[in-house]
């Protein structure tokens, strides 16, 4: 890993990172990112992020849930900087039943870092969301937490990577003993060792056969230990640039993020060798980063972030040129300008207005309804971005209403939750009551407390006859029209008005699938 090169600096494109963190719950990513932002100044204590997380929660009251359950559902974003870079950190929801908002949120990145437990290895929300990096060849960089605990061989954890994710490993540390044996790291390639009682500044060594490590293992580890590395240095194939870029290889660091241990070496990997801002496929061409004007898209809609006022916050990832306080942009679905007044930053404790922005920075709007998740912003020109999906929903309710004189309020209610990205609306060609399609059950629960304490709507869930549904697509519309009129009893149209089929069971909807061989059923769409 070498330093940033200082002619980078200068180009403030070329200077951002926008990255999120991948792990399996309890791996100990909000732990890492109290510690990465230690290393940007943006907090004096650690134990900031956990004691924001309180906070916030009891701000917004329907996050209530989250406090019951103790688990995050707000996604957030952290800006800071370090050795001449600018890190935006996107924070994903720890619940799997937001892992939409976090599949939205994996949109807006340049690189990953995959925090692995050291006792566990691969988990299944960790390969889940590795899976979606895949699908966009996201850059991963691995951090194996908790080292100073027993842990399992690393060579067993490189392996299990390998094979798991089909993703090649370069460790550029090795641990120095583990559990109550670790001491520090060994850079493989550049002969450094860190010490754990001494993480700042690293001693040069001539290779594993150093006295120094003599005294830091114990002397029965200390021979196995020279063994393992030389094993390491021959076996393990260096780290690639072009092949980590590319999404094939990662950078494996070993470390403890509880002890503030390894970090700096990740850190300075992410400085040195994690992508600046990518290009960006919309409909019509593919938007480069340094491109002059100013392009991004919304991935996320957070509401209740002031309770006070009822505004929502968008979040724009900047795809291209540079955002300006009081400049107008364009919002292409609508074709109308819309001025931006307030963009603003997010630190770990604060927000504040920011006057620039530039690919690759995220921030936030305050709007109140007028932006949507895959909204696309421009300085005039029609283009749209792509790939912020929707996924087809797993969990479909009927809403049932207490009060009838409220169906409109519901209706706008209704628009407005599914606009924010927490539920799909539904709306059925017979004209019966508006469904709801989610992918985890707790979102339920969200909508249920928020309409009521937002809207003073009371409502409750009725099962329904359906239990999946897709988006239908036809190459002839003609088709398409004989398939919505044979089947009108299960149609419905989602918030863009598109054709949605629902069907009772997984065996139903293969029938169907075979019947119309011309039709398009799928379970993943754009954002349009
Ligand atoms: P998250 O669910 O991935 O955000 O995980 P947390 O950061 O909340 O960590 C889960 C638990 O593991 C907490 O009790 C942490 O204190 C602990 N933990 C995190 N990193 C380390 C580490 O490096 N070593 C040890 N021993 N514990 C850790």
């Amino acid at each position: 890993m070498t330093a940033p090169a200082p002619d980078q600096a200068a180009d403030p494109v070329a200077r951002r990172r926008t990255f999120a963190i991948i792990s399996h719950p309890d791996a100990g990513k909000t732990t890492l990112t109290e510690k990465l932002l230690l290393f940007g100044g943006a907090i004096q204590l650690a134990g900031e992020v956990k004691a924001k997380k309180n906070r916030q929660s009891t701000r917004s009251d329907w996050m209530g849930i989250e406090k019951e359950r103790g688990i995050s559902v707000v996604t957030s974003v952290m800006t800071f900087e370090y050795a001449d870079r600018v890190f935006n950190l996107l924070d994903t929801p720890g619940h799997e039943d937001f892992s939409e908002d976090t599949y939205r949120t994996l949109t807006a990145v340049d690189s990953a870092v995959m925090v692995i437990d050291a006792a566990k290895g691969i988990e299944a929300r960790t390969r889940k969301l590795f899976e979606v990096c895949r699908m966009r060849d996201i850059p991963i960089v691995t951090f194996i937490n908790k080292m100073d605990r027993e842990t399992r061989d690393p060579f067993d954890l490189l392996d299990e990577i390998e094979k798991t994710l089909a993703l090649d490993t370069a460790p550029v540390t090795w641990p120095i003993g583990r559990g109550r044996s670790f001491a520090g790291t060994f850079d493989l390639r550049r002969n450094l060792v860190r010490r754990l009682d001494d993480e700042v500044t690293p001693t040069p060594v001539n290779g594993p056969q150093s006295a120094l490590f003599d005294q830091l293992l114990p002397a029965d580890e200390v021979g196995p230990w020279r063994e393992e590395v030389e094993l390491a240095m021959d076996a393990c194939k260096p780290f690639d640039l072009q092949s980590f870029r590319e999404g094939h290889l990662t950078p494996v660091f070993f470390g403890s993020a509880l002890r503030n241990f390894g970090v700096r070496d990740l850190i300075d990997a992410l400085a040195a060798n994690a992508p600046p801002p990518r290009s960006q496929d919309a409909d019509r061409r593919t938007v480069v980063a340094n491109e002059n004007r100013m392009t991004g898209f919304v991935f996320k809609i957070q509401a209740n972030m002031d309770p006070n006022h009822r505004d929502r916050m968008a979040f724009i990832r900047v795809c291209s040129g540079k955002l300006t306080r009081g400049m107008k942009a364009k919002l292409v679905r609508t074709g109308k300008s819309i001025p931006i007044n307030t963009p603003q930053f997010f630190f770990a404790q604060d927000r504040s207005i920011a006057d620039e922005a530039w690919a690759g920075d995220v921030v936030g709007l305050p709007n109140h309804g007028t932006l949507r998740i895959g909204d696309t912003l421009t300085e005039g020109e029609d283009l749209v971005f792509r790939g912020v999906p929707s996924f087809a929903p797993e969990i479909l309710r009927r809403i049932k209403l207490t009060d009838a004189m409220k169906a409109k309020k519901l209706r706008e209610a209704l628009q407005q939750m599914a606009e924010e990205g927490v539920v799909q609306l539904f709306v059925p060609q017979d004209g019966s009551a508006a469904i709801v399609g989610v992918v985890g059950a707790l979102q339920l629960d969200v909508l249920k407390e928020r309409l009521l304490a937002e809207y003073g709507l009371p409502i409750d869930y009725d099962t329904t006859r359906f239990s999946v549904c897709r988006w239908v697509e036809a190459a002839d519309s003609r088709e398409l029209d004989r398939f919505v009129s044979a089947n009108l009893s299960s149609m419905a149209s989602d918030l863009d008005g598109a054709p949605v089929f629902m069907a009772p069971s997984p065996f139903s909807l293969k029938y169907d699938q075979e019947r119309w061989p011309d039709i398009r059923f799928s379970d993943v769409k754009d954002y349009q």
